[in-house]
């Protein structure tokens, strides 16, 4: 029996090779006539030449994003930001670039149009994160979310396959845990099952034919998909093992979802029949567990804890502080066979159903 609730977010999405161009235009639509660019150093580049599009309203440029969006990058930011009497900003990068969107949105009511060139998908999710103290607090608030999106797949065309492979697998995995669940959501299922389909066919053929703009229109496309899963579905097992590596080890993001999903997928695969079926489907694989872990190797992500960093004498502090964390999972999470689960990631071991 169908039985659910939706709520969905306020996307305002513009999608195509070269649409960055309507940038200006849509700025005006929107009333807003001072942008401050933000990017992070490594994406000086490209921010630059959103800096020249708008040069006949553009107020400046801060190049200092940086991955967890640091507080005191955030207070640098709106100081500058204030100086320059800026009235939005424009980010134009990864997840790590948006994130300073939304933490200068939501500490300093400074509205945001977001330019993503990764496959976070964080644009379409109403989750900030900001790190203070040594510690990364997130929350959900719809103050974060972009008043418009401009994905311009050409603008991906320079990601290197090293962030491809990674960034693909975290988006697959914010879509995949939304149809791997024994609480189906026929809207946010549809939209991440799309995603899947997309990411899955099109993600290999970036890493043998990077010039190919379809495939980085398709990936694209897919992890927008997989955010807006994530911004109105659920995590579970998966976010929280994520969340746990990343906070205590330090681990890089993209990197940790690629090793750990295949992994999650297979813990709750008997509990989550239906859901892992439709993942298998859409990735027209036999099984969704060996096809993820399949296709992370197919794309050169990583596949073992050992490889982003992970010692094997670390696999018990994992172990205590994700289960110290509150969790809502399909499968009921044990210390001993999250132990199991974490000494096949570590050595990259084919997923196994426990
Ligand atoms: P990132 O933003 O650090 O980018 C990854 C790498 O891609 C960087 O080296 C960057 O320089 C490079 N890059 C980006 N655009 C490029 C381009 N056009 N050409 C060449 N290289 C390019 O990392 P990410 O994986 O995109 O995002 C990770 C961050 O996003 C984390 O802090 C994570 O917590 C956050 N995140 C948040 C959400 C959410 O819903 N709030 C969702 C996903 C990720």
């Amino acid at each position: 029996m169908l039985n659910f609730q939706y709520q969905s977010l306020p996307w305002n999405i513009i999608f195509g090779a070269g649409c960055l161009k309507h940038l200006p235009v849509e700025l005006e639509v929107l009333g807003f006539s001072r942008p401050l660019v933000l990017s992070t150093s490594g994406q000086v580049k490209n921010a630059q030449s959103i800096v020249e599009l708008l040069a006949t309203n553009g107020v400046g440029l801060f190049d200092g994003a940086r991955m967890h969006v640091p507080a005191v990058v955030v207070e640098d930011a709106a100081i500058i930001a204030k100086k320059l009497n800026a009235d939005c900003t424009v980010s134009i990068g990864g997840g790590s670039t948006t994130g300073l969107g939304k933490a200068l949105a939501l500490r300093h009511n400074i509205p945001y149009i977001a330019i993503p060139t990764t496959y976070a998908g964080s644009e379409m999710t109403n989750i900030w994160g900001i790190t203070e103290k040594g510690r990364k607090v997130t929350g959900r608030d719809n103050k974060v979310l972009p008043r418009l999106i401009i994905y311009d797949p050409e603008l991906t065309m320079s990601l290197p396959a090293s962030v491809v492979g990674p960034s693909g697998l975290n988006a697959m995995a914010q879509a995949v845990v939304n149809i791997a669940t024994d609480n189906l959501n026929p809207i946010v299922t549809s939209m991440a099952i799309e995603a899947v389909r997309n990411i899955s066919a099109y993600l290999p053929k970036i890493i043998t034919d990077p010039m190919n703009i379809e495939a980085r229109s398709k990936v694209l496309l897919g992890a927008s998909l997989a955010g807006a899963a994530l911004g109105t579905g659920t995590t579970s097992l998966h976010h929280k093992l994520c969340h746990t590596f990343g906070g205590t080890f330090n681990t890089p993001h993209a990197e940790t979802h690629a090793v750990l999903l295949a992994h999650c997928v297979a813990y709750n695969a008997s509990a989550t029949k239906e859901g892992t079926h439709k993942v298998a489907q859409a990735m027209n694989v036999a099984d969704a567990a060996l096809g993820i872990y399949d296709l992370a190797k197919a794309v050169g992500a990583p596949t073992t804890l050992k490889e982003i960093g992970i010692e094997y004498d670390d696999l018990g502090k994992a172990v205590s502080v994700a289960m110290e964390m509150s969790m809502v999972n399909p499968e009921p999470v044990t210390a001993e066979r999250l132990r199991q689960l974490l000494e096949n990631a570590y050595y990259g071991h084919m997923p196994k159903a426990f």
